[in-house]
């Protein structure tokens, strides 16, 4: 974070203000404005692979592994207007961000609007440690999911205090392992391979 004494250490950002607002974003951020408030979760929802690791992973942990505790927030919007995605954060007493590498983009660019903001910071690409591509093109559809699901286990596991560890999650990728890495419900298509992974098989817990 720059140093707010030292101006020089900061960018100053002007951001045009929008008259209009996303009914979507809005009734979802209205539906969990709940007491108490939910964990808010938000990640870097960058363009290179890294990035959609953490967008993955932080939609896993808020729509699929934690949801009665966790709330998924916009950056963009929470960024870039004060309605309710920003609401969200600031009433929130424990905010996530997932950061796909070391810039921390999600955690700097809140902190220029929510100064007081202390999120917990988690490097997606220190957990599933391999140096991915910028292009998600050259990274399988397949991995994405693998290398997402285990950033947000581990997410739940030690910053969503209160919920359950991840179960068995049914899936249609013929997964053995007692926790599947593919987070798919039984009634959506699964990975039905994941042996792609082009830098390092050995990551494939199907293949374990
Ligand atoms: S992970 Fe880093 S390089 Fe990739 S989109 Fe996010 S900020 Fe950009």
């Amino acid at each position: 974070m720059c140093d707010m004494e030292k101006l020089m250490d900061c960018e100053t950002v002007r951001i045009a203000k929008v008259t209009g607002t996303c009914p979507a974003c809005e009734e979802y951020a209205k539906e969990n404005a709940t007491a108490p408030p939910k964990i808010a979760v938000m990640a870097c929802e960058g363009a290179c692979s890294r990035g959609e690791v953490a967008r993955r992973a932080a939609n896993m942990v808020a729509h699929r592994l934690a949801p009665g505790e966790t709330v998924r927030i916009c950056l963009g919007g929470a960024f870039t207007k004060d309605t309710g995605q920003r609401s969200l954060m600031r009433r929130a007493e424990k905010v996530i961000a997932i950061e796909g590498c070391f810039i921390n983009c999600s955690s700097r660019m809140m902190a220029g609007v929510l100064p007081e903001l202390k999120p917990e910071i988690v490097r997606a690409d220190l957990i599933y440690n391999l140096d991915l591509p910028f292009g998600i093109d050259e990274v399988p559809d397949e991995m994405f999911t693998v290398y997402a699901y285990r950033v947000a286990e581990q997410v739940v596991r030690e910053h969503v205090a209160g919920s359950p560890t991840p179960g068995p999650v049914p899936s249609g990728c013929g997964c053995s392992v007692p926790s599947s890495p593919c987070g798919q419900s039984r009634d959506s298509p699964g990975p039905s391979d994941v042996t792609a992974d082009p830098g390092s098989p050995s990551q494939n817990p199907c293949r374990r």
